[in-house]
C-alpha cells in the first residue's frame, strides 16, 4: 500500500534495459554522446518544436532552478502559486541559482492560480521604482501540487496575462505526463501553443531512475542554461546514462503508458474513498494524486496495517479519534489494484 509519493516506486524494466544497453563500452562524455542528440530529436518531434533545445539534469529542483535562473535577473521576482514546489519544497534553490531573485506568490483555488489573482500579483510588483523587485517570469505547475490539471483554456488565460506584461512562462512539469494523458492533448498543445516558453519535463516520478529534461522552446537562452548547469555542478560526465533513460521514456509512448497506469490506480483509490462514509476527497481529483480527509482512527488503522502515505498539515497523536485529518495519496506506474483493494478493506474496518 505505497501511496507516499510517486518517487518511491521502482524504475520501469524497459528503462533498466536501456541503461544496460548504454553500458556497452565507451562513449563521449558531457552530453556529447549520440544518445543525447537522440533525446533532443525525440523531444523536437514529440513537441512539434524543431528549434527546441533540451538539457538533462538529475532533479526537478535543478531543472526548475536553472531554467528560471536563465530567465531571471537577481533583482527580479518570479510569480508562482503559493503551493508551488519552487516555493515550498526547493529550499530557496531558485532564489540561490538566480543570484537572489525572489518569489511572489499567488493564491490558488483547487490547486490552481486564477488569472485575476496572477494579474493582481504582477500589478503589485515593479511599482517602487529602484526600490522593489522587477517583474520576472511566471511559473505554473502542471500537474499542480494538488493533483489537479489546468485545462488548455486555463493555461492560455494565464499565459496571456504574462504576455500582457512581456513576461516569460515556465512550466514545472514534474508530473507533465500525468496531466497530458488526462487532457488527451498533444505535448505542443499543453506547452508552446498555450504560451509556455520552457518546461521542466519530469521523468523520475514517472518510472525513471533520475532524469528531468529542461526544454527551451526559444533557444536564445540555451547556452546560458548550459553554462549555469555546469557552474551549478549539474553537468554529468557520464551523461549517456541520463540520455538512455529519457530515450527509453519517450520511445513507443512508454511515458504515456506509465502515466496512464498511475492515473488509473489513483482513480481506483479515489473512487473507493468517494464511496466510503467518513472519507472526503478534498480537491477536484484528476491525476495520480488524491487528497482526502479521514477520521484519525482510520489513519491509525491504515498505518498500523502498513499503508504508506503522508498526513497533510496534521499529526496522528494528540486529538479526538473522530477528528478528520487530511492526507495525500500518490500512485505510480507500478501500483497494484490488489494493494488499493486491501487499503479499502482496512479503511472500512
Ligand atoms: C517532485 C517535484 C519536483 C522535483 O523534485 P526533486 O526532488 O528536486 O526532483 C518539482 N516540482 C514538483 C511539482 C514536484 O512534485
Amino acid at each position: 500500500m505505497h501511496f507516499a509519493s510517486d518517487n518511491t516506486g521502482p524504475v520501469h524494466p524497459k528503462v533498466m534495459e536501456a541503461l544496460v544497453r548504454a553500458n556497452d563500452g565507451y562513449a563521449p562524455a558531457y552530453a556529447s554522446e549520440a544518445l543525447a542528440a537522440d533525446v533532443t530529436a525525440q523531444v523536437r518531434t514529440l513537441f512539434e518544436a524543431p528549434e527546441a533545445m533540451v538539457h538533462l539534469v538529475v532533479s526537478g529542483t535543478a531543472a526548475n532552478s536553472l531554467l528560471l535562473a536563465s530567465h531571471t535577473s537577481p533583482w527580479d521576482t518570479v510569480f508562482c502559486a503559493r503551493t508551488a514546489h519552487i516555493n515550498t519544497d526547493e529550499l530557496n534553490a531558485p532564489e540561490f541559482f538566480s543570484g537572489g531573485a525572489k518569489l511572489t506568490t499567488v493564491p490558488t483555488e483547487d490547486g490552481k492560480m486564477m488569472p485575476d489573482d496572477l494579474r493582481k500579483a504582477i500589478e503589485g510588483e515593479e511599482t517602487r521604482d529602484l526600490h522593489g523587485p522587477s517583474r520576472g517570469p511566471v511559473s505554473l505547475t502542471q500537474t499542480t501540487e494538488a493533483g489537479t490539471v489546468y485545462s488548455l483554456d486555463e493555461l492560455t488565460a494565464l499565459t496571456s496575462v504574462a504576455r500582457d506584461y512581456g513576461l516569460k512562462v515556465h512550466m514545472d512539469g514534474a508530473r507533465f505526463a500525468n496531466a497530458l494523458v488526462k487532457l488527451g492533448c498533444s505535448p505542443a498543445d499543453m506547452t508552446w501553443r498555450a504560451g509556455v516558453d520552457m518546461v521542466s519535463l519530469g521523468g523520475t516520478k514517472n518510472g525513471l531512475m533520475g532524469v528531468e529534461a529542461a526544454v527551451l522552446f526559444d533557444p536564445a537562452k540555451s547556452r546560458e542554461f548550459e553554462l549555469r548547469r555546469k557552474r551549478g555542478a549539474h553537468l554529468l560526465s557520464k551523461h549517456r546514462y541520463l540520455a538512455a533513460q529519457m530515450n527509453a521514456y519517450l520511445t513507443d509512448g512508454l511515458w504515456l503508458k506509465m502515466a496512464s497506469a498511475a492515473n488509473a490506480a489513483c482513480r481506483r483509490l479515489a473512487d473507493g474513498l468517494r464511496s466510503t462514509p467518513g472519507a472526503n476527497l478534498m480537491y477536484h481529483y484528476q491525476t495520480n494524486i488524491a487528497f482526502a480527509r479521514l477520521p484519525r482512527a482510520a489513519h491509525r488503522r491504515l498505518m498500523a496495517s502498513g499503508a504508506e502515505y503522508h498526513l497533510w498539515d496534521a499529526t496522528l497523536d494528540g486529538g479526538p479519534e473522530d477528528e478528520a485529518l487530511a492526507a495525500r495519496f500518490v500512485t505510480d506506474w507500478s501500483a497494484r489494484d490488489e494493494d488499493t483493494d486491501r487499503f479499502m478493506e482496512v479503511l472500512r474496518g
